[in-house]
């Protein structure tokens, strides 16, 4: 009996599909196939703007959000922003949560992850100097450490809290109320707003 395959053009899609979060092989096999009974032009677009997506998104040389064509992003640019509040997050997809739940003015900072020795990801990795950087240029008054509420995100907000100790600004973390072991990134927006509005000093 000959083994059943799909073709190589369709199995490559597959696979990369399948890299996605939360996507698994019969998901990946479904969405590949769909997308086989689009037209062609509709398939030609999608692969174009894949191919734009690395080189027109880029991340802001500020923050580290997300950027186009190597600008600053949206938020640093914003007027009425309030430019002395600084929100530490660990990755560039929080920064929708936390703007969805309209209670944060400020700006934020992205780490680019947590330290984890388990990983080998040290605070050389992260975007640690920037952040001290931008505290003293922005004269930042207050920081707020929004990382996740598990061993690593705590022992980063340590690190960076003691970094800041001798300097003149304060020094907040979300209120508790998330859900156990979830970060804002699976939060609601009233969650991410009483989490924020309830925040307390390190
Ligand atoms: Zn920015």
């Amino acid at each position: 009996m000959v083994e059943f395959k799909y073709p190589e053009a369709l199995e490559e899609i597959i696979i990369h599909l399948k890299r996605l979060p939360g996507i698994g092989r019969r998901t990946a096999e479904r969405l590949a196939l769909a997308m086989l009974k689009w037209k062609g032009e509709k398939i030609i677009a999608f692969g174009e703007s894949l191919q734009k997506l690395p080189l027109t998104v880029t991340f802001c040389p500020e923050c580290g959000g997300l950027a186009e064509n190597d600008e600053k992003c949206l938020i640093c640019q914003a007027p009425g922003r309030d430019t002395k509040l600084l929100c530490v997050l660990e990755d560039f997809s929080q920064i929708m949560s936390i703007e969805s739940s309209s209670y944060y003015k400020g700006l934020y900072h992205v780490l680019g992850g947590k330290l984890s020795p388990l990983q080998n990801r040290s605070a050389a990795d992260l975007n640690i100097d920037t952040l001290l950087q931008r505290i003293d240029k922005l004269e930042i008054r207050e920081i707020i450490l929004a990382l996740s509420p598990d061993v690593e995100g705590q022992a980063t907000a340590v690190y960076i809290a003691n970094l800041l100790k001798d300097k003149a600004v304060k020094i907040t973390r979300l209120a508790q109320g998330l859900p156990a072991g979830a970060d804002i990134s699976f939060a609601d927006a009233a969650t991410i707003g009483a989490a924020l509005t309830g925040r307390r000093n390190i």
